[in-house]
């Protein structure tokens, strides 16, 4: 039985803002499942833990954590559930505060994070055989694991979820924050600053992204965020496995939030849309193609090129929901196309977990163009809810939906290549094209009925790893 701690930074059901929470939250459970793999998760706790958990957690320890020159009140807590233990250090000052992240100070949070976790494996009683650190808030603790001697024997793998955010610090906190010799200086160090996701991948003994594609993709400039080198330099040690998801909880045929559950069945999809025309105060007529844009709000998900075209294409007899939160240049456009066009267009500021299944569930077709995309689980929730994903060809994009063809009938979705808004809108006309054909149209929604992206492909990859 393989003892594997993953080092994490947020986690679904506790603290989320993003995918890799629903990584971290369902990864572990499918693991255990193979029956071969015991893993327990280490998350910092902050302010925002749901009232009924929090009374539920035992305390394992207190101890001081050093910290440069200083030493930092430490007290871990622990919680089971579902038959996952986890654990949560405990600081007020670094980690009660209102969101997880966006603060002056988060390179130290979590290197001190890392210090922590590292002392609490050094002086408890379990001692892990893998050490599974994910994305930069955990890069220091890889670092450590590698380099201190009482545990140095314990493996570690290193998981890049997104290269874009990396965790600088000045270069000066090598001094005031670790409690390390010089010599180990030039494996943080990165333009003059120290850099906690260059950090992990120089230390970890494996390396690993959550898509092949993306895996490839990191080794060039365009897609390698800086660190295409050092990752050309540890390719040999550097795989991609993609993410699965819960494919019971996002479950069209089960899921409560739907107005009515449905397998395949295009007429009860229909009547989804219509209770969301409803809803949104649409027309309500079920032939009209719904198309749909749930996502964070940001450069990396490809709202410039839907800026570029949208409106040309809103010319169609389409409704479009869109919904999210993030950057204020697209937050108006989607605010001004609401406007102009009341009849076709709504726009949801925020992000509500129940109505975004209403809103996969009632599309007939989701877009998502993403610049990269690591691996994204918009687009595998979409084909849960049988909503045909029309997808940029890049990362897990690529790996996860595959390009419809017209004479052959198979694939799952459309793609285009290129970071170009007229192939985004060529292949959003395609799409029309194809809801207009009874024929290739059924056709596709068969094809997105038998594809599985759960977690168990994925499971074993991991296990073979660790
Ligand atoms: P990323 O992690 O880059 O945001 P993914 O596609 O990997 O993108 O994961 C998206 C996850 O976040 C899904 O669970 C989705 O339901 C959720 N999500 C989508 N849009 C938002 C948003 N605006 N705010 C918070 N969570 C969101």
């Amino acid at each position: 039985m393989k003892k594997v701690l993953f080092v994490a930074s947020e986690c679904a059901p506790f603290f989320k803002s993003g995918g890799l929470a629903d990584v971290i939250g369902s990864l572990p459970q499918y693991l255990k499942r193979t029956g071969e793999c015991e893993v327990r998760v280490i998350l910092p706790l902050y302010k925002d833990l749901n009232e009924s958990y929090r009374a539920q957690l035992k305390e394992e320890m207190v101890f001081q954590t050093q910290v440069g020159w200083r030493f930092q009140y430490t007290r871990i807590l622990s919680l089971k559930l579902n038959g996952i233990m986890y654990y949560f250090v405990d600081n007020m000052h670094y980690f009660s505060r209102d969101a997880l992240y966006g603060y002056g100070d988060d390179g130290e949070r979590f290197v001190y994070f890392s210090n922590a976790v590292i002392e609490f494996i050094y002086r408890g009683d379990y001692k892990p055989d893998v050490l599974h650190g994910h994305d930069w808030q955990a890069g220091a603790a890889v670092a450590i694991c590698n380099i201190k001697k009482p545990v140095q024997s314990i493996k570690t793998v290193f998981t890049i979820h997104n290269l874009k955010y990396q965790g600088l610090l000045m270069y000066d906190a090598f001094e005031n924050l670790f409690n390390l010799d010089r010599i180990h200086f030039a494996g943080f160090e990165w333009g003059g600053m120290l850099n906690l996701m260059k950090a992990g991948i120089f230390h970890a003994d494996k390396i690993t992204t959550v898509s092949p594609s993306y895996s490839e993709e990191i080794r060039t400039p365009y897609y390698g965020e800086g660190l295409e080198d050092l990752l050309n330099m540890r390719s040999r040690d550097l795989v991609g496995i993609v993410n699965g998801i819960d494919v019971k909880d996002y479950n069209a045929l089960y899921d409560k939030a739907l107005a009515v559950n449905f397998k395949s069945s295009i007429d009860k999809k229909h009547q989804n849309k219509c209770a969301l025309q409803e809803q949104f105060g649409l027309p309500v007529h079920s032939d009209t193609p719904l198309y749909s844009i749930i996502t964070r709000m940001v450069e990396q998900k490809g709202l410039h090129l839907v800026m570029r075209i949208m409106e040309e294409f809103v010319q169609n007899d389409i409704q479009l929901v869109i919904m999210g939160n993030g950057d204020k240049e697209f937050e108006d456009y989607f605010k001004y196309l609401e406007d102009k066009y009341r009849d076709k267009v709504i726009f949801y500021r925020g992000f509500d977990e129940q109505l975004s299944r209403r809103i996969y569930a009632a599309s007939d077709f989701f877009i998502m163009p993403s610049k990269f995309e690591p691996c994204g689980l918009s687009q595998l929730i979409a084909l849960q809810y049988r909503a045909i994903p029309i997808v940029r060809e890049t990362g897990g994009l690529r790996d996860t939906v595959q390009p419809f063809n017209e004479i052959t009938l198979d694939g799952t979705g459309l793609s285009f290549a290129n970071y170009n808004a007229h192939e985004l809108l060529d292949r959003l006309n395609a799409s029309l094209k194809i809801y207009k054909d009874d024929y290739q149209y059924k056709a596709l929604i068969k094809n997105i009925t038998k594809v599985n992206h759960s977690w168990d492909d994925s499971a074993e990859k991991y296990l073979k790893l660790y």
